[in-house]
């Protein structure tokens, strides 16, 4: 979030560290903290509440709070941790992407997605991405370091001000024959963790950040942890320790080749856990938690799209609780693969649901802002300041 006004000085961060951000910390280490700068513990209730349920970390904001220790509570527990360096908006404004800039200048990106029915908020789990696969833009760029559970959190907060702001229009053409319900202010409903970076290789900090974004407030922000997906390229063990914590978010698997032999190209890691153990991994995930796993699959032309691949994805999913999201390759500066064609999408998805299999097509949002699957590169090759 831009900082506004004020003159507080950015805190210093130990071990080249973001700042200390209260959502990092739960309740009980947020009320020690207070404690600690000599506040009534039942502060950090209120500037929960600020962060989580109102969307400010903005001093000039805590009426509740005396004058006098305002900017000490909020310069000590709420400091700025990105700042917003370029946003792109497309699809009549329902889409816009975000591009951040941490303390220390690593960048990351975000996009909001509004839908008629709910509010998509696509987040980065890390400064870029060390999994290094061809088709993924972030991939391209090596991994340069894991985001804290805060500034996870902060990209959701800052789309759920944008929604409060009022600065994300409605879907224009809605079309529901459903009876009319009383405009509801826009609240952000879904989170994937889609964006750059591997969530599963920034384990605690993104277990931490769902439990934020997924505790009530003041705890949290109160979104339901079904609405809240974590897609990985399949790293098994921390896929069983996910399955243990207790949580009911969707896990999605980036599968993108049925076969060890293409996978292994496709999903580098896969030369560490082949498609069968990544499978089961997610077997079990769905056998805990009770939820239907996900199988990302990008359709690239000629590489991944043939019949008899669909064919064995479809052998290797029936009777499991999955379903499968295809999505048509968004292509990447450079590549030399492209999406399916429309009858071998079509055909894809035909063998798939032979077997029993359900399967969805992802839609393309963001395509022309770079901000679709995939294309979240965070070049900024000349810094435009952020619309005002
Ligand atoms: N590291 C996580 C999150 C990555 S992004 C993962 O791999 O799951 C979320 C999804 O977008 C993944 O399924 C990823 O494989 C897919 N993706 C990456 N690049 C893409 C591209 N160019 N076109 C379409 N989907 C892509």
């Amino acid at each position: 979030m831009p900082p506004r006004g004020g003159t507080r000085s950015r805190p210093r961060s130990p071990r080249g560290k973001p700042p200390r951000h209260l959502a990092d910390l739960d309740l009980a280490g947020r009320r020690a903290a207070v404690a600690d700068l000599g506040e009534p513990p039942f502060r950090a209730v209120q500037l929960s509440k600020h962060f989580f349920g109102r969307y400010t970390q903005h001093p000039d904001d805590m009426t509740d709070l005396p004058l006098t220790s305002r900017a000490a509570l909020a310069g000590a527990l709420l400091p700025p941790l990105l700042t917003a360096e370029r946003e792109l908006t497309c699809d009549d404004g329902t889409t816009r992407k975000t591009l951040w800039r941490a303390f220390d200048g690593a960048l990351v990106e975000s996009v909001l997605m509004r839908y008629p029915d709910r509010v998509t908020m696509c987040v980065s789990s890390q400064a870029g991405c060390g999994m290094a696969c061809p088709f993924c833009a972030t991939g391209q760029a090596g991994l340069t370091r894991n985001l804290s559970t805060a500034e996870i959190v902060a990209q959701v907060v800052a789309g759920a001000r944008l929604l409060a702001d009022g600065q994300i229009p409605d879907v224009p053409g809605r079309v529901s024959n459903d009876p009319p319900v009383p405009p509801r202010p826009p609240r952000v409903s879904n989170v994937v963790f889609m964006g750059m970076g591997e969530p599963l290789a920034n384990y605690a900090s993104v277990v931490a950040a769902v439990r934020r974004l997924t505790d009530p407030v003041p705890e949290g922000m109160g979104i339901s942890q079904r609405s809240v997906t974590v897609s990985t390229v399949g790293l098994v063990p921390a896929i069983a320790k996910l399955a243990a914590e207790g949580l009911s978010v969707t896990l999605a698997v980036s599968l993108h080749a049925p076969d060890d032999e293409l996978r292994d190209t496709l999903v580098p890691v896969n030369q560490r856990w082949r498609v069968a153990k990544v499978l089961d991994a997610a077997w079990d995930y769905a056998a805990v938690t009770g939820r239907r796993v996900s199988i990302e699959y990008a359709l690239i032309k000629e590489i991944n799209d043939q019949g008899w691949r669909a064919d064995l994805l479809g052998s290797l999913l029936a009777g499991r609780l999955a379903h499968v999201n295809l999505i048509p390759l968004n292509p990447t500066p450079g590549s030399k693969w492209t999406a399916s064609r429309p009858g071998a999408q079509r055909e894809f998805v035909r063998r798939l649901e032979s077997h029993g299999v359900p399967v969805t097509v992802r839609d393309t949002r963001g395509r022309e802002i770079d901000g679709a699957c995939g294309q979240l590169a965070a070049s900024v090759s000349a810094p435009a300041p952020a619309p005002s």
